[in-house]
């Protein structure tokens, strides 16, 4: 049963637009919350929800289970302020309620991301598809914005001394009040249908290009440049004529904790590193790729990268280590001693890259080769070349500069009742969850705020 539409006279109108997780959020939200106020959302393309629908490998991955606010704004490379404040407003621990008590209990993974426990991304896709339906949200697709603009607001009737209520064209008499009316958003659709909206929650996600977000620069905002984070990172062959590099011949090798550093920078991050068929990818590797989205841009994707395949030893402590051998492992081959646990097939390749053959023992090393062997172990270097996106799952670093938007409310503080959530604001978190919940806290925070601002009745002001 659609609730609102049954019981209730809508005075003001909400666009959405957007069909993601931060436009449905504050659809639905805005809907239950303002029973009078008509919802319309906007998608320009045939599907909505569709990064809900495949990101965590079809599970979607909802939040993350990390319970401080503090901790939890950290994970954000860019509006790490902005979100430690709105998470005040909306936390995870809201986030699993909201789910919760509409039927989506969420569990949590051994690295922190939650998920719903049908691990399918449908059960959350179809929880917010009920919210829509239950409290009238009107979903229209095929219906991409193409330019917005704000008709200032105008006192639009007065009252008179005789409580007649007439329009300010007509005769002048002694003003008692006045009814305001604010202004209206102007929506042009691409099929030339123009809208108009008392409120608009922008929510139309990240862009590639600037040139994307031209519509929302013509509006008066400004643009923190768009540039992709999380990807993995394509390793060049110093080899003259050889395109591929040595170590993606391990392709699906991973191993469970190492340090990658970028030269020249203070980037560096610890955890699991995968080789794969173009270079190098995993957590560690994606977390760099966030935090150094924009530095890493600046140099057009071309640096060197440094991996400690063993973070817990330094040069010094596996020099140690080997002179202990030479004594007690004197006799044995060395490609059989893999002491510091790798995968064989790494540990393999790093001797090979040593230039230590495989029947060397211990007590044969030459300490020209012990020194490269350490080297390769603890700071393997290699030029990266490019980057790859990470199975199609991209988030774009920039959007809406934070200035202009009041955290506390997601209002613009350029235009009045025009609102900002999700991933079209310069916040952008690592992967893990992070960023959908940035979704759903400023699409509540957003729906919110409208639900507040637009009281059933129309408001009366009195003339001082
Ligand atoms: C493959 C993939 C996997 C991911 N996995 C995860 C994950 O596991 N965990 C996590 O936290 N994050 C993940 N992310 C990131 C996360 O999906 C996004 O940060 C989040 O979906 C952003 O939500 P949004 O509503 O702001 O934007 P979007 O989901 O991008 O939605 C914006 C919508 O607006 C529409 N639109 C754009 N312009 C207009 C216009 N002018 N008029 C009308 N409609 C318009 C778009 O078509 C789109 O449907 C993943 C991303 C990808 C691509």
């Amino acid at each position: 049963m659609n609730l609102k539409n049954s019981l209730h006279k809508k005075n003001k109108t909400l666009v959405v637009i957007g069909g993601g997780a931060a436009g449905f959020f504050c659809a639905v939200n805005a809907a239950r919350m303002s029973p009078h106020l008509q919802v319309i959302l906007l998608e320009r393309s045939t599907k909505l929800l569709s990064k809900v629908k495949v990101s965590g490998g079809g599970r979607c991955n909802v939040t993350h289970a990390l319970f401080d606010i503090t901790e939890m704004s950290k994970r954000y490379p860019r509006g790490d302020k902005f979100v430690k404040k709105s998470l005040h407003h909306f936390f995870t621990t809201d986030t699993i309620e909201w789910f919760e008590q509409r039927g989506v209990k969420l569990k949590t993974e051994k690295d922190g991301r939650m998920f719903p426990v049908s691990d399918s991304s449908q059960s959350v896709i179809d929880c917010l598809m009920n919210e829509a339906n239950l409290y009238g949200v009107e979903i229209k697709m095929n219906s991409e914005v193409r330019s917005m603009r704000y008709e200032n607001s105008e006192v639009i009737s007065m009252r008179y001394g005789n409580s007649e209520e007439r329009s300010m064209k007509y005769e002048k008499s002694e003003v008692r009040s006045m009814r305001y009316e604010d202004g209206k958003f102007l929506i042009n659709l691409s099929n030339n249908i123009i809208l108009n909206s008392d409120y608009v929650c922008i929510a139309s996600g990240g862009a590639p290009k600037t040139s994307m977000f031209q519509w929302l620069v013509d509006l008066g905002h400004t643009i923190s440049e768009p540039v992709p984070s999380l990807f993995t990172f394509n390793l060049h062959s110093a080899k003259p004529g050889s395109a591929k590099h040595p170590i993606t011949e391990l392709m699906g090798v991973s191993v469970e904790k190492a340090r990658v550093k970028i030269e020249g920078t203070k980037l560096a991050e610890e955890g699991p590193v995968l080789i794969t068929h173009w270079g190098l990818s995993g957590p560690a590797v994606l977390k760099l790729s966030a935090w150094g989205a924009r530095e890493l841009a600046a140099v057009d994707y071309l640096f060197k990268v440094h991996v400690n395949w063993l973070p817990e030893e330094n040069a010094n402590s596996l020099k140690e280590k080997f002179r202990n051998f030479r004594f007690s492992e004197s006799n044995k081959k060395i490609l059989n001693h893999n002491f510091g646990k790798l995968p064989n097939r790494l540990w393999q390749f790093l001797l090979e890259q040593s230039d230590i053959h495989a029947d060397m023992r211990f007590a044969d090393l030459p300490a020209k080769k012990e020194n490269i062997l350490i080297n390769n172990l603890v700071d393997y270097t290699a030029e990266v070349k490019g980057k790859t996106t990470f199975k199609e799952e991209f988030v774009t670093a920039g959007g809406i500069n934070l200035s202009e938007v009041d955290v506390n409310t997601m209002m613009s503080r350029k235009i009045k009742n025009l609102f900002f959530a999700g991933e079209v604001l310069d916040v952008d978190g690592i992967t893990g969850g992070f960023n959908f919940q940035h979704a759903w806290t400023s699409g509540w925070i957003a729906a919110k705020t409208i639900s507040f601002l637009s009281p059933d009745n129309e408001s009366i002001c009195d003339v001082e």
